[in-house]
């Protein structure tokens, strides 16, 4: 008789996904995680009287987050309230241009015909196309297990439109099929930014996801309270239905005997029994350290190795007694295209920091949600990337605190942004504290790339094919990074168990 139905190992929002859908299905379910709060990236950090988001900033895709609370017999606005954003981004770029973007595609399009009456023709069959795209294709893809090629194909049988939305963008880049519709530098800039939420230049970044530039506008929105409170509603509801959660428990281990999953060992010791693990730990680590060399075979192996891990984030927290001089929740600090690239290839590949070359996601959520900061106070997170391993020196040995002052004064000289004199509180959560906090190797913010060679039936399956019992959700299985790709690949997982058990 074993201890549980079900063990999930991760509570980020996949693993809380799997588990909330497992507990209400009826599976005695245990969610252990390494960490003392649940949400993994999607968490919080208090410091002194500010609460902080520790990653994803904004939900879009609303659809995927309902479909939880429904499939568990509630519903979500009794868990979680939102905030509507609008506009969804605020833009410096080089030459110190301000212009944001607002939901409304007619707004969005006022603001275009200012730079070119061309791009904002381009900017209504963009909108167009994105629509039909996110209808029919994206939105079904979401929740799909896709990592086999039999599944891929099942999903595309059954919803043959998703092609035409799909096929025709698949060997171009984010850039070729945004530089398709839009010419004016500026434009084609402010749409191209996106590209780096799944951590890639636009040269690289797949062509389908090009689609991300127009779905933001079918509204995006912030949860009262931060972030956080998306993983506590979905916990909410779990324990409510009689789920374990047990916080600051490492798993080691993944038990096997035969072919089969038999449960996990913590890093004290501690064995727990289960016939099923669910995981939502990096699957490099789930292989190569949790089952290790001995316990797979040597292709799945060489397969795992093969894959490449994504790129670190480092964020900078920030509290001040002031409201800054920024209007949006979210502010992008940027240049040209070709800036974008050669971050990419003259930085993070050479393992610099970027310097001054000024690419930064700026989000003020204490404008939208008050309750975050003292009366008058604000919030500021401060999202770039950069290397593990920087050139310039070792995050715990003195560059955590000299970047902190580096950005700061970049922000100064060239965004005209004076944060020094109002600072009440700073942290920088750099990719070696990313990685102890979350366990993520070297500080990876979507678990493993995401370019076409890690995606779909590329990218690790969530049933695996070597053990009986072993699924995995999260980040690094399909759909990738981001809420609702994650919250979707917790779903995905339980259809798939479902299918197997139920
Ligand atoms: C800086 C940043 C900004 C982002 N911005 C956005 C955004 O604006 N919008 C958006 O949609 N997405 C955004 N994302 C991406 C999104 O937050 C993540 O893709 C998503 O939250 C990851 O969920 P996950 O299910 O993969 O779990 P994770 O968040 O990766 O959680 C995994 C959990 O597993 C636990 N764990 C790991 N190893 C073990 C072990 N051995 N034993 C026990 N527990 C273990 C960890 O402690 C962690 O809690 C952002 C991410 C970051 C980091």
């Amino acid at each position: 008789m074993s201890d549980y139905d079900a063990i999930v190992v991760g509570a980020g929002l996949g693993g809380l996904t799997a588990a909330s859908q497992l507990q209400n299905k009826g599976f005695k379910t245990l969610l252990l995680d390494h960490c003392d709060q649940v949400g993994g990236c999607c968490g919080s950090m208090q410091i002194g009287d500010y609460k902080f988001d520790t990653g994803p900033s904004v939900v879009e895709l609303l659809f995927v987050i309902d479909e939880v609370f429904t499939n568990i017999g509630r519903k979500r606005e009794d868990y979680i309230e939102w905030i509507d954003i609008d506009p969804i981004y605020g833009f410096v770029d080089n030459a110190g241009k301000h212009f944001s973007y607002p939901t409304s595609i007619e707004g969005t399009r006022e603001v275009i015909a200012k730079f070119s009456e061309e791009d904002a023709r381009a900017w209504d069959r963009f909108a167009d196309l994105g629509a039909n795209a996110l209808e029919k294709a994206f939105n079904i893809v979401m929740t799909q297990p896709m990592t086999t090629l039999s599944a891929a194909a099942r999903v595309m049988v059954k919803n043959p439109a998703m092609m035409k939305y799909m096929a025709p963008y698949m060997l171009k880049s984010f850039q070729q099929v945004l530089t398709g519709f839009f010419k004016d530098d500026s434009v084609v800039s402010s749409m191209c930014l996106q590209s780096y939420f799944i951590g890639l230049p636009p040269c690289l970044a797949p062509g389908y996801i090009a689609f991300l530039a127009y779905s933001e506008h079918d509204g995006i929105v912030y949860p009262k309270g931060g972030m956080d409170m998306i993983p506590k509603g979905i916990c909410k509801a779990f324990e409510e239905d009689g789920g374990k959660v047990q916080l600051n428990s490492t798993v080691s281990k993944i038990l096997t005997e035969g072919k089969k999953v038999t449960g996990v060992e913590l890093e004290d010791g501690t064995r727990i029994s289960s016939s099923m693990v669910i995981t939502n730990v990096n699957a490099k680590v789930v292989y190569e350290e949790m089952l290790g060399k001995d316990r797979i075979p040597g292709w799945a192996y060489k397969g795992v190795k093969s894959y490449e891990v994504s790129i670190p984030a480092p964020m900078i927290m920030l509290g001040v007694d002031k409201k800054p001089d920024l209007e949006c929740h979210h502010t992008f600090c940027h240049s040209s295209i070709d800036n974008m690239n050669s971050i990419w290839f003259d930085n993070f590949k050479e393992n610099k920091l970027l310097g001054d070359k000024n690419f930064m996601l700026i989000c003020t959520p204490s404008l939208s949600d008050d309750s975050l900061a003292p009366k008058g106070h604000h919030t500021l997170n401060l999202v770039s990337f950069s290397p593990y391993e920087p050139v310039e020196g070792d995050w715990d040995k003195g560059l955590r605190e000299k970047y902190l002052e580096d950005i700061l004064d970049l922000m100064k000289r060239k965004f005209g942004l004076d944060l020094t004199s109002n600072l009440k509180v700073a942290e920088v959560i750099d990719p070696k504290r990313f990685e102890r906090r979350f366990l993520h190797p070297r500080g990876a913010v979507y678990g493993l790339q995401q370019d076409l060679c890690h995606s779909a039936m590329f990218r690790p399956g969530m049933k695996s094919r070597i053990y009986d019992g072993l699924y995995l959700t999260g980040a690094s299985t399909h759909l990738g990074g981001g809420v609702a790709p994650t919250i979707g690949s917790g779903i995905a997982a339980t259809d798939l168990i479902m299918k197997d058990r139920g």
